[in-house]
């Protein structure tokens, strides 16, 4: 397939790569990330847009996207489909399918889980939303670049799936990192308390395979300083999307509301920028309850 590829950062560079290994011909643009080997570079998003039969973007925002959509819409031949794999928020994702649709073209918000390990692998998982015409089109690609692709419904649906699995997670990681701390505080054993609750009905996957206990469980970003893995910046980021978007449709989203709000403390005003997202765990074990409880 002819492909168009605009935003080649660490996961749209990985992605684009693994196109180019599976036979495609792939046209990429970036402003600042360099091409990957077998990527041919355009001179503008346009430029890698115009003769593609599918258009990837994998870009920072909604913001952006939407500009680098304006740009890219009018020069991508009849019958193509735009793509974007970017996580951003379901207003945005609705609008640029629109303006698609209006064009003629087919549009597909098709955000991923699995991160910058599971682009390089070939091993994301796409949740998609749009037509089930541009769904079946893009199909081969989604099983290049990963191991699975639920079509969740129409265009935002992906976007949707995407910010409710990250609200779950985000929460979840939270209260299992202030629960380790409180076991602390009552003398129980971190292994001990990982034997308990990862085969009782306390489990998540923010216990059982993703730790935040160093030492104890699988290997995980905690046995490694807290490196990410999901950097909490980037859970703040999945975590205001969500908030954006219930406040939008009047949802009632208190566990999510907390949860971004102490991310939001962790990377903005105490030292959780750049550390994975499971690094609330030392946050909690080095404080007491504090006036706020
Ligand atoms: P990144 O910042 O490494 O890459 C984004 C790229 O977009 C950059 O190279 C940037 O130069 C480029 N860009 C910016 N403006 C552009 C424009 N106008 N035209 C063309 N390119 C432009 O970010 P990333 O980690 O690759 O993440 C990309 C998207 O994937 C984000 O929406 C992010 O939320 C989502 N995501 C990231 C991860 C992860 O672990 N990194 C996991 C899941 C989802």
């Amino acid at each position: 397939m002819k492909i168009g590829f605009v935003g080649l950062g660490n996961m749209g560079g990985p992605m684009a790569a693994n196109l180019v290994k599976a036979g495609h011909e792939v046209q990429g643009y970036d402003p600042v990330a360099p091409c990957p080997e077998g990527v041919t570079q355009a001179a503008s998003a346009a430029g890698a847009a115009m003769r593609a039969e599918v258009v990837i973007t994998m870009l920072p925002n909604g913001a952006i996207l939407r500009s680098v959509a304006d740009e890219i819409i009018p020069a991508m031949a009849a019958g193509a489909v735009l793509c974007d794999c970017s996580t951003v928020d379901v207003a945005s994702a609705r609008a640029v399918a629109e303006q698609a649709r209006e064009a003629g073209l087919g549009a597909l918000d098709a955000p991923v889980s699995g991160g910058v390990g599971g682009a390089s692998a070939g091993t994301l998982t796409f949740m998609v939303g749009g037509s089930d015409a541009s769904f079946a089109s893009v199909r081969p690609l989604f099983e290049v670049m990963g191991q699975k692709a639920v079509h969740c419904g129409t265009p935002g649906a992906g976007q949707a799936a995407k910010i409710c699995n990250n609200m779950i997670l985000g929460a979840t990681m939270a209260v299992t990192c202030e629960a380790f701390a409180l076991a602390d505080k009552l003398g129980l054993d971190r292994a001990r308390m990982f034997d308990v609750v990862s085969t009782s009905s306390g489990h998540s996957w923010s216990m059982n395979a993703y730790c935040p206990a160093p030492g104890v469980g699988p290997q995980s970003p905690a046995d490694n300083d807290y490196k990410p893995g999901f950097a909490a910046e980037l859970m703040l980021k999945d975590l205001r999307l969500s908030q954006q978007a219930a406040e939008a449709v009047d949802a009632d989203t208190p566990m999510g509301a907390r949860a971004m709000a102490l991310y939001e403390a962790f990377v903005e005003q105490e030292d959780g920028r750049g550390r994975d997202f499971s690094a609330l765990l030392p946050r909690f074990a080095a404080r007491g309850r504090g006036p706020t409880g």
